[in-house]
């Protein structure tokens, strides 16, 4: 039967070797005959530039995309970790750029995809960094830095990120069910599949009468695991 894979929030690093051994197991086991595999953002820990592909471990999980694509379509959706990932990791790893968000049609059904940090709404300190991070004028003086650099910074604000995480409430760093039912509404989907939160989980939301679905995808720190679209249903998948 034919099936679709989606996958988010792996946060690919050097130091967590367990997790990429079982993302290449993903890659290996699961993937291949999928008709398509769409990974939702945050496929990396940091993403500083393409010019991090210079970096064995960058290189290493390009060339294992790349192997896949060559078989599986391959689609690529920033998360807030790689939101710098351009046209060299495009061209790395055999990817498809695609916005955040955007609608498919999934076997007869329309799907909005979503990375899923524009749905926490409610993280106004989170928001205002988001759009700072994502003004070109920002990222062309980001990336004018050197490399070693740009490296240095991104392990700076992760310590910050962790440290204002920890002043935070869980519910201001969910999604908004308010920005849930905007975004299904304004796709006209009634299906919406996102990662960013990695409270992996099925919700059933009413959106105007009509019952939509939203499957949030799990992170890959721990468990990992992917969600399967078949023609006949969803379900997610534990990582092998
Ligand atoms: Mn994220």
């Amino acid at each position: 039967m034919p099936r679709t894979l989606f996958i988010s929030d792996l946060h690919l690093a050097q130091e967590r070797p367990d997790t990429t051994a079982r993302f290449e197991r993903f890659l290996a086991v699961e993937a291949p005959g999928a008709e398509a595999l769409y990974i939702l953002g945050d496929l990396f820990e940091a993403w500083v530039g393409d010019d991090g592909l210079a970096l064995p471990f960058n290189a290493h999980v390009a060339e294992r995309l790349r192997t896949l694509s060559l078989g599986v379509p391959l689609f690529f959706m920033q998360g807030n970790r790689d939101f710098l990932a351009a046209g060299g990791f495009l061209a790395a790893t055999g990817a498809q750029a695609i916005d955040d968000p955007t609608v498919i049609d999934l076997y007869g059904q329309r799907a909005l995809l979503m990375h899923g940090d524009t749905l926490c709404t409610d993280d106004t300190a989170y928001q205002a960094f988001r759009a700072q991070t994502r003004d070109p004028r920002w990222q062309a003086a980001a990336l004018a830095q050197p490399l070693a650099q740009r490296l240095a910074i991104a392990q700076g604000m992760r310590e910050g990120s962790a440290a204002a995480k920890a002043g935070k409430s869980e519910a201001i760093m969910d999604v908004a069910l308010s920005a849930v039912e905007a975004a299904l509404d304004a796709a006209g989907c009634q299906l919406l599949i996102h990662g960013h939160t990695h409270r992996p989980a099925r919700h059933e939301h009413d959106v105007k009468g009509k019952p939509c679905v939203r499957w949030v995808l799990p992170d890959w720190y721990r468990d990992g695991g992917a969600l399967e679209v078949t023609p006949t249903g969803i379900r997610a998948l534990p990582a092998p």
